[in-house]
């Protein structure tokens, strides 16, 4: 770049991992380049795990988890504008439009506005004794009233009603888990695996009702009382609703971008539009399998990062490996890979003591691995998906060979 030219101007909208490492990285690539971080929140972007385990037993607070490092967004030179709603794209004058009025010029946006909550009907949110979890603020308002609660239903036997109820039921809250599905985690780990975490549950006391949809709510003066399919009437003094959330495509679609139940990007992340880049929760990207999203964590950072990098001028591509993790009581929950579509060799490895592992393989390839107190186990399994190295089934399954040996024998 010549003295004469400009800085690259580059615009981060939505406060989330994805967004703060596009942020990150867009100034790392770039030194000389203006980068701006915009989030409708008023405070440094703070993580997300947290906030449905150490949040509401009390032992942490959102502020202690910055996700840019504890001296935050200034420490890397990006500008944070905070509490800035963005409600437009002008396209034609490359400029990112702000509730205020504001108007943010840009060379290159990069959308990471992440997912809204799916709101059911019956307990809209702002219903008195509902809660959703999202944001620190619903974090802090879940806490406390936790703290006056004696019974809590959690509708939904996902991640984020799951790891609520072991919370509630840590500080000494009677729990009651309603799941529309068959069993719990249906969009998140096989059977077996969820088979093992439902156990945990009922033997903490939490009852855990699958098969059972709610049918009717009313609020009475000190509690809401919830009638099932089954018949059953719950009362509790607190409801949390965790069914699951929905991409926040609304400025990208309204802005003319390509969007399908998510803002549409290629391999670099890339938008219908070439100065639009995209990453995160709102994202449909490129796989093997064809065009999909991914909620988790680890995916909205390093999409977040080649988003960043792209849109200060790299040309870097993006392969996502599905993982989640999840803490609740003392399980470690870990899962890495493409559950596969169709059947593959599983093979469990024997653990000591409160723990699961298991794997699939599909020709001599691991593909998938969920663990459950098997840290280290799980971190191998997921280098030796990512390298696609051939694995001996039976070497798999020998709890007496470390997995790490495996990808020795194969560097
Ligand atoms: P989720 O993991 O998709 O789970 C939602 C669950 O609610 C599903 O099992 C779903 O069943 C069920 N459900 C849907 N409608 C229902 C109804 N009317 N009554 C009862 N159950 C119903 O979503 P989430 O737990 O709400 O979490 C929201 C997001 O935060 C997700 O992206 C999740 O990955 C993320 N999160 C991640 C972590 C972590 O990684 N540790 C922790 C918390 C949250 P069906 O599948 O049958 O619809």
């Amino acid at each position: 770049m010549t003295a004469v030219q400009a800085a690259r101007r580059i615009v981060v909208v939505g406060g989330g991992p994805a967004g703060v490492f596009a942020a990150i990285e867009a100034k790392r690539t770039d030194p000389t380049a203006h980068v701006v971080l915009i989030s409708d929140e008023g405070c440094e972007p703070y993580e997300k795990p947290p906030l449905s385990k150490a949040v509401l037993t009390g032992k942490a607070r959102p502020e202690h988890a910055p996700i840019a490092g504890p001296k935050g967004t200034a420490a890397h030179d990006v500008v944070l504008e905070r509490a800035t709603l963005v409600t437009a794209l002008d396209r034609a004058a490359r400029e990112v439009i702000a509730a205020d009025g504001k108007r943010f010029r840009y060379d290159a946006v990069v959308l990471t506005t992440g997912s809204l909550v799916r709101e059911l009907a019956q307990l809209p949110l702002g219903m008195a004794r509902v809660h959703y979890l999202r944001t620190e603020a619903d974090a802090r308002a879940l806490a406390a009233a936790l703290g006056g609660c004696n019974r809590l239903v959690v509708v939904g036997g996902g991640l984020i009603g799951l790891e609520t109820a072991a919370s509630a039921t840590e500080l000494g809250i009677r729990v009651t888990v309603l799941e529309v599905a068959p069993r719990i985690l249906g969009r998140v780990c096989d059977e077996e695996t969820g088979a093992f975490i439902a156990a945990e549950h009922r033997r903490r006391g939490v009852d855990l009702r699958t098969a059972t949809a709610i049918v009717g709510v009313r609020n009475t003066a000190d509690a809401v009382e919830i009638e099932t399919s089954a018949g059953a009437i719950l009362t509790a003094e607190a409801v949390v609703v965790g069914t699951g959330v929905e991409p926040n495509d609304e400025l990208a679609a309204a802005a003319g971008l390509t969007t399908d139940r998510g803002i549409v990007v290629d391999e670099h992340c890339r938008t219908s539009d070439p100065a639009i880049f995209a990453a995160g929760d709102a994202v449909r990207f490129p796989t093997p399998r064809g065009l999909i999203r991914l909620e988790n964590w680890r995916h909205a950072q390093d999409q977040g990062a080649v988003a960043g990098r792209n849109a200060a001028g790299a040309n870097e591509v993006y392969r996502a490996i599905p993982s989640f993790w999840s803490e609740q009581y003392d399980l470690y929950i870990q899962g890495v890979g493409f559950p596969p579509l169709q059947p593959t060799r599983r093979i469990r490895r024997p653990l000591a003591g409160k723990s699961l592992l298991l794997f699939e393989i599909a020709d001599e390839i691991l593909v998938y691995a969920m663990g459950i107190n098997a840290q280290r186990d799980l971190a191998a399994a997921r280098r030796l998906i990512e390298r696609r190295i051939p694995v001996d089934p039976a070497a798999i399954a020998d709890s007496n060979r470390p997995l790490a040996a495996l990808l020795k024998a194969n560097a």
